[in-house]
């Protein structure tokens, strides 16, 4: 665990930080002194995640914002600012995601989990990003990927093609702006528990069991690890990494092909 006073008054916007993993990354940011800004659809699931920081002697601002609109993107930053006259991360956590097979996704479900995953991602970027530029200084953005952005995902085209996308800018961008003093950054979590894709993507026991078997760690992955990860990345203990993927899935992807007897006996702790 990093020590508390990392992120000493910096100021942090997570999307969709009401909930999920970008909840477990707000209290985790919060405990090492970030303020934050929860920002999402739902306002009474960013009030109790907001509730629950300031019960621990945190900050943090919320704001409604869907990131499928650029305009409402720009209104999230001028309340970030406005609150706390500065911002100095953002992480792109939003994401949508349903299972269902290709053929049988409609163009409302396409462009809804694209225009979520990748097109709110580069309102977001480009949003603050700006506000940087502008003002000459640098920040660090964290984005929130999946493993299937490069291993493929069959049944999730849609997201796997948008964190596809999302991949690609987090490396075009970490160039782009190094100059700027930006550092860009990902994390490609595996299956997560306690979390919203959680229901979406292993809704049975059987569903469950069947992930769970293609994790060489033997267990699924927990919010607060991957809070620890995005904490060390968006602090200056990572100053010198950018355009980087870390992925965290317990051996996933690694693992496939890998035959079943080689993995007997892997049991996460
Ligand atoms: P989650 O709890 O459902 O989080 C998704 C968040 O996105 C919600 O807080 C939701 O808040 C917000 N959101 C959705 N549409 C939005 C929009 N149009 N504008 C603004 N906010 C929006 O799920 P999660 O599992 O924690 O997912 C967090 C991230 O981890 C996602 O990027 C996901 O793809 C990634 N991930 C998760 C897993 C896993 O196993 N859990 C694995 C790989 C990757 P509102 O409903 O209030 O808008």
């Amino acid at each position: 665990m990093l020590p508390e006073g990392t992120l000493q008054d910096r100021v942090a916007i997570i999307t969709g930080g009401g909930t999920g993993l970008g909840k477990a990354m707000a209290l985790e940011f919060s405990r090492l002194g970030a303020r934050l800004v929860l920002a999402s659809r739902n306002q009474d699931n960013l009030r109790r995640a907001a509730a629950e920081i300031e019960a621990r002697g945190g900050e943090a601002l919320v704001v409604t914002v869907d990131v499928r609109h650029p305009e409402q993107v720009d209104h999230m930053v001028q309340a970030a600012l406005d609150r706390f006259g500065r911002i100095d991360i953002l992480v792109n956590n939003a994401a949508g995601n349903f299972v269902c097979p290709a053929e049988e996704l409609t163009v409302n479900g396409w462009n809804a989990v694209v225009n979520i995953v990748l097109h709110g991602t580069f309102y977001c970027t480009r949003a603050v990003a700006r506000h940087w530029i502008r003002q000459g200084r640098g920040g660090s953005i964290l984005n929130i990927l999946a493993t299937y952005a490069w291993t493929g995902g069959p049944g999730t085209v849609h997201s796997a093609a948008a964190k596809a996308g999302v991949l690609a800018m987090t490396r075009t961008l970490a160039v782009e702006w190094a100059a700027r003093g930006i550092r860009v950054n990902a994390i490609a979590p595996g299956p997560v528990d306690g979390t919203g894709a959680a229901p979406q993507l292993w809704p049975t026991e059987e569903a469950r069991q069947a992930v769970l078997a293609s994790i060489p760690l033997g267990r699924m992955g927990r919010p607060e690890e991957i809070a620890h990860a995005a904490a060390y990345l968006v602090s200056d203990y990572a100053s010198f990494i950018t355009g980087e993927v870390l992925t965290m899935d317990g051996g996933q992807w690694l693992g496939r092909g890998v035959f079943q007897g080689a993995r007997r006996g892997g049991k996460g702790s």
